[in-house]
């Protein structure tokens, strides 16, 4: 049995008769840029994620290269962020000359770990950004309350995280100054192409971010700041316009995919329970868990990517390849490990947790229309693995 990490083909034929119409819409207008349905798309985006304001952009990069930008982020500035994400998280604060400094790991939802922020933050910090990695929320109380007492403002990497909640019912991009997304075709609402958007409750900074996205101009041709093109074109927006009202059913597929596969891990004896951070003979398997209960409520964890930890990981992922079953490493190389980071001079040892992840973790499909059989597949591989 084939089991891919992901198959969008599926999703596609699932609603080709609604795109195609909508293709061939901005096809007739040649309205390409810009214009009504990436407006469109801003009022979906900034009300489903509860914000007043969305500003669509050409990438999940461009938005948290202009989120900087737009906080004016200058040489020798520094930024905290996560050492374990995707590049793009550290890359933006390099672009600007800016120095990021990288704090470890907590090891249930693989989020930046708070308790090692304040460590971080000197009179040269100018902005944290939290990624909600894999789909669930950072810590977000713990956050706000250190921007708070520092006066630092939160900018939100949700590349990974559109719909996501915090266990108070907070949406991901709601909590800080601005959030941050990218419509990469592999992400829960994904474009036929490059696409993001950046939310924010701040007027001031939603007209700035608007301006910036076309070289900071306005009225036409006069300048008062340099931005870029960083424009949204409209056949993106119209498909994702289109993907839209699907998203809740496409999420609910992910969180059911993640139930099954924890009840059927469980049941062959591969872990006691979800959230289990060392390994054991009844945890050949760590699986991931929605957190932080603090108001009697998970986690609303959207899975973009279903990671489980695993010993002997690449051994297993050979055998699962063998067998026809997708998967990933996210992410094999922290940023303190990074050849292009190592001018930073970070000391290997400070991120233990990180070292652990990039060495264990691997991510498993989970995308909305996998089958039953599927899953049922993929854990009887993974079985079979550890029982030789
Ligand atoms: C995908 C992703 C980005 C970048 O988004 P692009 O649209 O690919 O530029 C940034 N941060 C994280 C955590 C991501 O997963």
């Amino acid at each position: 049995m084939k089991v891919p990490l992901l198959d969008l083909k599926l999703q596609y034929q699932s609603i080709k008769n609604e795109i195609e119409p909508a293709i061939l819409k901005v096809a007739e207008s040649q309205m390409l840029i810009l214009g009504e349905e990436v407006a469109q798309l801003e009022k979906n985006i900034a009300s489903y994620c509860q914000t007043d304001y969305a500003v669509a952009v050409s990438s999940g990069t461009d938005a948290l290269l202009m989120a900087l930008m737009a906080i004016d982020l200058k040489q020798g500035d520094e930024v905290i962020i996560p050492t374990y994400s995707f590049f793009a998280t550290a890359g933006v604060v390099v672009r600007l000359g800016a120095i990021p400094v990288f704090v470890d790991s907590e090891p249930v939802a693989f989020n930046i770990d708070t308790k090692k922020i304040k460590e971080k933050i000197n009179s040269k910090t100018k902005a944290i950004i939290p990624v909600h990695l894999y789909g669930q929320c950072v810590d977000i109380n713990e956050l706000l309350k250190i921007s708070d007492e520092y006066n630092i403002p939160i900018i939100e990497d949700c590349a990974q995280a559109i719909g996501a909640q915090y266990s108070n019912g907070k949406f991901a991009g709601s909590f800080g100054l601005m959030g941050c997304f990218s419509f990469y075709p592999t992400k829960n609402l994904g474009a036929f192409g490059e696409g993001g958007i950046i939310t924010t409750n701040n007027k001031e900074f939603a007209e700035k971010l608007k301006q910036m996205r076309n070289h900071g101009m306005s009225p036409k041709y006069y300048h008062k700041f340099i931005g870029g093109n960083f424009r949204l074109d409209a056949l993106q927006a119209a498909v994702l316009n289109v993907k839209f009202p699907h998203l809740e059913k496409w999420h609910q597929a992910r969180r059911n995919n993640a139930s099954l596969y924890s009840k059927l891990f469980i049941e062959a004896g591969l872990s006691e329970t979800e959230g289990k951070t060392k390994f054991d003979n009844k945890n050949k398997v760590l699986l991931p868990k929605p957190v932080y209960q603090d108001s009697g409520q998970n986690n609303y964890h959207i899975y973009n990517q279903y990671i489980i930890r695993v010993q002997d990981r690449d051994k297993l992922r050979d055998f699962l390849g063998k067998n026809e079953i997708g998967t990933e490493i996210y992410y094999p190389v922290s940023f303190h490990r990074q050849e292009c980071f190592s001018y930073l001079k970070n000391n290997d040892k400070d991120y233990p947790i990180a070292n652990e992840l990039s060495e264990t973790t691997i991510a498993l499909p989970i995308f909305p229309e996998l089958t039953r059989e599927q899953i049922q597949f993929v854990v009887e591989k993974i079985k079979e693995f550890y029982s030789k």
